[in-house]
């Protein structure tokens, strides 16, 4: 009994079940940079995006297209330009890169095809957090209502020069600052032919063992301007049981009812958190699932991999401007040009991306080796991590099973070890590093330890 009493002397943790959430406070630098994004900035890129004609993964690339300025080889070269004149502004702080390669001939690819990817890297201050990646895309590819049509106008302002925008005034205006881990802002092509961008680019991220902790993925979110629309809110898609588990994590999942607890899952919530921490124009709204309906999105790419990543989409999509080709047909205006996307909700949107990258490029490391001790029949819990790089405390989290968001949390200091007086079978917990300013890390939910 005295090597039990040991083992509880660690802490233990004087826990009420009616513990209120954090409210966490913003921090000023941060505030401030978001106030940086300019709506009018973002009009200008949609505007210039669109004027490429087509931005089609099928549409030329050769050099006279790019000096007329048509097609997706001139939309490219553009986004990778204005990536280089941000880095400009920064004395170089961004390193601007593309990922390409051929793809085909593959379905809905007819013939071999050059797919560009065109990145940015802020990488961050501290050399140990520099490791750990937060991205955000945007695909700057687009269609009419022919996969093969490469003749008449795709402007795709919506979908997706919206996302593409989100990218740039991420990294114009990020690249002002100093984080301690590293931001990626990326947008890629060959969206709509069946994410085959976004599928190479995570792939070698896994391949090269990338540290890749949140992927944002921004696809129309333009605010369409139609009937139905809600401007106040954005949905955000997150895969519940994860596509990448094996059989044995499956089983897990199963026994321990963690079918909403993914890593994206826990990217979800805390981009709720974080809108409500920057009060946030625009406030997330968490949808339970991968995708809408028949529709796929380049944060399945790497879900696949297994990242973590979600999907923002505005509140209501008006499917007479997604892919479809500029005509009038029965009164009906069809085609996705600029005079239906607001601005100002688009701007809020990259609000939104940009407080969700810098809390998370300035958080410590998430804790790992996350234990729940189940060695005995108890109605205690005992939680156990290792320290986290960048840390100065930790906090424990927890919400009732049937809970969608964290209903409770703890700081509980310093240590790597706790005991809270709270049924581990009555909720679910997860553990969070915390800085020396209060920046979070995404919580770790513990697997069981006999
Ligand atoms: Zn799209």
């Amino acid at each position: 009994m005295l090597g039990a009493a040991l083992v509880m002397a660690w802490i233990l943790a004087p826990i009420s079940q009616g513990q209120e959430p954090a409210k966490y406070s913003a921090h000023p630098n941060i505030a401030t940079a978001l106030k940086e994004i300019s709506a009018e900035k973002i009009r200008a890129n949609i505007e210039q995006l669109v004027k490429f004609g087509t931005r089609s993964t099928l549409s030329a690339q050769d050099p006279a297209s790019i000096a007329a300025g048509r097609g997706i080889g001139a939309a490219r070269e553009w986004i990778k330009a204005e990536f280089e004149r941000y880095s400009k502004d920064c004395g170089g702080c961004l390193d601007v890169k593309v990922d390409s390669f051929t793809e085909g001939p593959v379905n809905r690819i007819p013939k071999p095809t050059q797919i560009t990817n065109v990145y940015a890297v802020l990488k961050g201050s501290d050399p140990e957090a520099a490791k750990r990646i937060v991205l955000v895309t945007g695909h700057y590819d687009s269609r009419n209502s022919e996969n093969d049509n490469i003749k008449d106008d795709a402007p795709g302002a919506n979908d997706d020069a919206s996302g593409t925008a989100v990218s740039l005034e991420c990294a114009r205006v990020l690249s002002k600052l100093k984080f301690p881990g590293t931001i990626i802002f990326l947008t890629v092509a060959g969206e709509e032919q069946g994410l085959n961008g976004s599928k190479h680019f995570a792939q070698m991220a896994k391949q090269q063992s990338w540290d890749i902790e949140a992927v944002l993925n921004n696809d129309i979110v333009g605010g369409n301007k139609g009937p139905g629309q809600d401007p106040s809110v954005v949905r955000v898609f997150s895969e519940g049981v994860p596509v990448s588990a094996d059989e044995k994590q499956l089983r897990q999942i199963r026994n321990l009812g963690g079918e909403s607890d993914s890593s994206s899952r826990e990217l979800a919530r805390y981009i709720a958190e974080t809108g409500a921490t920057y009060d946030t124009v625009v406030k997330p709204l968490l949808i339970f699932r991968l995708d809408r309906y028949l529709r796929g999105g380049d944060h399945d790419s790497f879900n696949q991999q297994g990242f973590a990543a979600v999907r923002f989409s505005e509140y209501r999509e008006d499917f007479t401007r997604q892919h479809q080709t500029i005509r009038s047909e029965n009164g009906i205006e069809y085609g996705d040009v600029p005079k239906h996307v607001d601005f100002d909700y688009v701007a809020n949107m990259a609000r939104l991306n940009a407080a969700t990258l810098a809390s998370l490029a300035s958080a410590p490391a998430p804790p790992v080796n996350v234990k729940l001790v189940t060695a005995n029949l108890e109605n205690d819990s005992t939680l156990k991590w290792e320290p986290s790089h960048g840390a100065i405390s930790y906090e424990v989290v927890w919400r009732a099973t049937s809970a969608p968001e964290w209903e409770h949390s703890q700081n509980v200091g310093n240590i790597t070890k706790t005991t809270l007086q709270i049924s581990k079978d009555n909720v679910i917990f997860a553990v969070r590093a915390v800085d020396n300013d209060g920046h979070r890390s995404l919580p770790a939910v513990p697997l069981p330890e006999r």
